[in-house]
């Protein structure tokens, strides 16, 4: 065997993702002295098997449902066909050329920046990398992302019939069925798209709950609307899955029947697990909670009072690619500059779903507000007969506004609906910027557009807080519809 070879570095920091790669370039700025250590391929999971791929699919879900929706406009186009290889040929493509950006940002490093090999901590300053490698670090940024987290009975029962998100963009054929199991973000955002490639999918979620939408309101509505998009078991029970020959068989309960289906393979989107429980934690002498995770301060990316810091997935808190690439930079820049460690105010929290209709989150949730016990309101505006909204025929879903009463102060919002994306972003930084509903209802509106629900909602959310006067309806000087 080999002899075990020793280093000795500045910050060492565990993991070549987002999170990683920004936390080494942040490091630059006070050290050369930086080693990134990477388990497995470099590219990044946003490339890889994440955003950009799930986006992808989702481009090619969205052409084909344009298709078919055409004829409501008048529009007859021809017989619909769907080329599955042609389709994810396109993925992978496209996938490969993202991926290769990240790769080529990693090769474009100093040789001595970078160590492949699975990292752990033999103690609070030392990782054993493989077998090959031992290092002294004087800090340390762990930043080892997420998995997908898949209860391992289903591994036995299925076995190469379970896919996770991490399969799925290398399909050279789209499949004839697929069985997802969670309907959360990346468990919608897939069996959506799956579906409208003609993929017969059937959704199962746990107690009803579809979507990451907190308000009781908002939650409801979205559980309608995915109901009606695609077939959805939101409140499946007592899920039983075997395999027959190449068929996974999904046995469950719902509205007090049993039903059993069939499918070519199961899709686990059952939720994340970060990457922190192979790291041997145990001898790094760090705070942990009762999860087995760090415990850590967001503004610095610091754990406890230690020199050991953590960005990204791997910290469980808001796993998001921009939050990864942000929290990388604070730590890298924090293991760079201990123990001069400062303290990097973060952004206004914003999470979007690229459902159809999308579904997006900002600043305070519903949940967060009312368990903080905060006096807050809440305006409304429903895009069923919302102008654009209608004129476009993506007339769904609902926004909430919330603000605090007293001030007025923005203070976050929920949606499903058209443009979400759109919306959540100018919302967000709305609420970033302090403003409050008066001056949201001070911004210029254009006509028409799906911004004018904005308005709609900002009016109602000043009445509901004693601010300005019942708002007219179908107020005709903002045009029609608006
Ligand atoms: C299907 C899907 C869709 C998504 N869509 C979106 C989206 O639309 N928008 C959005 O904002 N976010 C999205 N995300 C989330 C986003 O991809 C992640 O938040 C982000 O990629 C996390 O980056 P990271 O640097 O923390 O982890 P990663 O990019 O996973 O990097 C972690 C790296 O650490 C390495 N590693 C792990 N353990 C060790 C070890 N012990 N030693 C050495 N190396 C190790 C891993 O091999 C990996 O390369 C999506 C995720 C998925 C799965």
């Amino acid at each position: 065997m080999a002899p075990i070879r020793t280093l000795e570095k500045e910050v060492v920091i565990i993991g070549a993702g987002t999170a990683g790669m920004s936390a080494h370039r942040a490091a630059l700025a006070h050290t050369q002295d930086v080693l990134v250590i990477e388990s497995g391929a470099y590219g990044t999971t946003c490339a890889r098997v994440g955003c950009m791929p799930s986006k992808l699919m989702i481009a090619a879900a969205d052409a084909a449902h344009g298709v078919r929706k055409a004829p409501a406009f008048g529009v007859e186009a021809r017989e619909l066909h769907i080329d599955g290889q042609a389709v994810m040929q396109r993925i992978r493509a496209e996938r490969d050329r993202f991926t290769g950006f990240a790769i080529e940002a990693v090769a474009e490093w100093p040789k001595a920046h970078r160590l492949q090999g699975h990292a752990r901590f033999l103690g609070p300053h030392t990782l054993q990398v493989d077998e090959h490698t031992r290092i002294e670090a004087q800090r340390i940024v762990i930043a080892t992302g997420s998995r997908s987290r898949v209860p391992p009975a289903w591994r036995q029962a299925l076995g190469d019939r379970l896919l996770v998100n991490d399969d799925v963009f290398d399909w050279q054929d789209l499949p004839d069925s697929v069985a997802v199991v969670g309907a959360g973000a990346i468990g919608l955002e897939l069996a959506q798209a799956l579906h409208r490639l003609g993929v017969r999918v059937r959704v199962f979620g746990k107690g009803g709950k579809v979507g990451p939408l907190t308000d009781p309101e908002l939650a409801g509505r979205s559980r309608g609307i995915f109901e009606q998009a695609m077939p959805l078991s939101a409140k499946a029970e007592d899920l039983d899955l075997r395999r027959e020959g190449d068929v996974v068989v999904v046995t469950w309960k719902e509205n007090g029947a049993t039903h059993t289906e069939r499918f070519a393979w199961l899709l686990a989107a059952t939720g994340r697990q970060a990457n922190v429980d192979q790291l041997d934690l145990q001898h790094a002498g760090l705070p942990l909670d009762d999860k087995g995770q760090p415990v850590f301060e967001p503004c610095t990316a610091r754990i406890g009072d230690s020199h050991v810091f953590i960005a990204g997935d791997a910290n469980a808190d808001r796993p998001l690619l921009h939050e990864a690439a942000a929290e990388g930079r604070i730590a890298g820049d924090n293991a760079g500059r201990y123990p001069d460690v400062r303290v990097h105010p973060r952004t206004t929290p914003l999470s979007i779903v690229f459902t159809d209709p999308q579904i997006a989150m900002v600043g305070q949730s519903h949940k967060r507000l009312t368990e903080a016990g905060k006096p807050f309101a809440t305006g409304s505006v429903s895009f069923e007969d919302q102008g654009r909204s209608r004129v476009r025929l993506v007339n769904q879903g609902a926004l909430q506004l919330y603000a605090e009463h007293g001030s007025g102060l923005l203070l976050g919002a929920e949606m499903v609906g058209p443009e979400a994306e759109h919306l959540a972003h100018l919302l967000a930084w709305s609420v970033q910027r302090g403003d409050t509903v008066a001056d949201l209802l001070a911004m210029p509106y254009y006509h028409p557009v799906i911004e004018e629900g904005v308005r709609t909602a900002a009016r109602e959310l000043r009445r509901a807080l004693h601010m300005g006067p019942e708002p007219v309806k179908r107020c005709i000087d903002c045009g029609p519809g608006a």
